[in-house]
């Protein structure tokens, strides 16, 4: 056994892991419909008028305004209706003094015309309208490229696009757009007594997660998960599984990082001289390793679930987002009274899992192998080294996942 010594506190650890996390500058372009969240890497300039013509906000007539003048149901200005619009093609009609033509929204404006009166705004007699209420120049049109005007940016390089932005980047017609590639994350898990879900489960065997827990994290916050196979706890597998995992961006081990003579992670990345910790003072998630294996930033996760969990969101999301130019996490918290008392190791910084029960948080954590600690949990409080104690009343912040 060699044990995990030389602790790191938590906000070292953090400090050191985001020393490391450089943006991607890879790019690729990808169809609009896939783009939702992405970021984009190019200022993106509207190549035409959005709309592309005058044309009218209303169902209505369009109209001379000076016609209109003066317009009230007292008064009411008679205008001879010539036609009709049609939608979707060129308006050959033209608008001429005393006349008028019926007009629908989104129809082109027609020649002549400068403004539509709105149909509540008139009574028909055959070809004969009479309009109740004046209308100004410009009334009821919305102006070629009064949305984006040619030339004009629809999105900046950076901006997270969103439902909006990609309608705004498809309303000048275009189909794709450049983004900042999504950090690749290959994901290893090491134990001879692994199992994948779905395989049977022979004596002495447990089902693999901590892929795909990882996997979703990753997901969520801007990268692309790549599971690799799951591989034995022999330095010479580990190393063939970095080297399978060399061409991601970011490598993540779990398990075999603690202090087993199996726990070789730590081997490994030593072997390259590049072990920038080994052991951080926080609970869950003490034996975690961090450094660089074929030149990319390795994370040595504990194999315990919540550990390896907790941990992917306290450090590889971080970590992630940064490579993924998105902008820091920043969670929910609330502030209720602790339902019990807890109790925290003095010398770690402790992320404790907790549940909001109506107006107060329960404690949730089980244990760092229990995957129900944060699957049964909405948050976590933070206790720090030295606190011991935490009293049933006591206000508590909890930040929730
Ligand atoms: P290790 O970090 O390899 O010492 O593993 C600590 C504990 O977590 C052991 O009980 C392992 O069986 C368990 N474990 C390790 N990796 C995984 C995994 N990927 N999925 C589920 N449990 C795991
Ligand atoms: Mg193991």
């Amino acid at each position: 056994m060699r044990p995990v010594t030389s602790l790191i506190a938590f906000d070292r650890a953090l400090e050191i892991v985001l020393g490391d996390a450089v943006p991607l500058d890879r790019t690729e372009t990808i169809p609009v419909d896939q783009a939702d969240e992405r970021v984009a890497a190019r200022d993106l300039l509207a190549d035409i008028d959005v709309p592309p013509f005058h044309r009218s906000v209303m169902d209505g007539y369009a109209v001379v305004a000076l016609d209109t003048l003066g317009a009230s149901p007292a008064a009411p200005r008679e205008l001879v209706c010539t036609g009709e619009i049609a939608m979707g093609a060129a308006a050959t009609l033209r608008v001429g003094r005393g006349q008028c033509a019926v007009i629908s929204t989104g129809a082109p404006l027609p020649s002549g015309a400068d403004a539509v009166v709105m149909v509540e705004d008139t009574t028909r007699d055959a070809a004969t309208i009479r309009v109740t209420k004046p209308v100004v120049p410009g009334q009821h049109v919305g102006l070629r490229g009064f949305d984006l005007a040619a030339g004009n940016p629809i999105v900046k390089a950076g901006d997270i696009l969103s439902p909006a932005r990609l309608g705004a980047i498809a309303t000048t017609g275009r189909t794709t757009v450049e983004v900042y590639a999504r950090p690749e994350v290959a994901l290893i898990s090491t134990g001879d007594e692994l199992v994948a879900p779905g395989q049977p489960l022979g004596p002495g065997r447990i089902f693999e997660i901590n892929r795909l827990t990882l996997a979703a994290i990753v997901g969520r916050h801007g990268g692309a998960a790549r599971a690799l196979p799951i591989v034995g706890d022999t330095l010479a597998a580990i190393e063939a599984a970095l080297d399978a995992a060399a061409t991601s961006d970011v490598i993540v081990l779990s398990g075999g990082s603690s202090a087993g003579d199996r726990d070789v992670v730590r081997d490994a990345l030593a072997r390259e001289g590049r072990l920038r910790f080994h052991g951080i003072a926080v609970k869950p998630g003490k034996p975690t390793a961090f450094g660089q294996a074929r030149g990319r930033p390795v994370f040595g996760m504990p194999g315990n679930p919540t550990a390896c969990l907790s941990n992917g969101y306290l450090l590889l999301v971080p970590f992630l987002r940064r490579l993924a130019r998105l902008p820091a996490w920043e969670p929910k918290t609330v502030t209720r009274p602790l339902a019990r008392r807890i109790t925290s190791p003095e010398d770690r910084h402790q992320f404790y899992t907790v549940r909001l029960s109506g107006a107060r948080v329960e404690p949730a954590f089980r244990g760092s192998g229990e995957i129900t600690s944060l699957a049964d949990a909405d948050g976590y409080i933070e206790i720090p080294a030295g606190a011991g104690v935490v009293e049933a009343g006591t206000e508590v912040g909890v930040t929730l996942f």
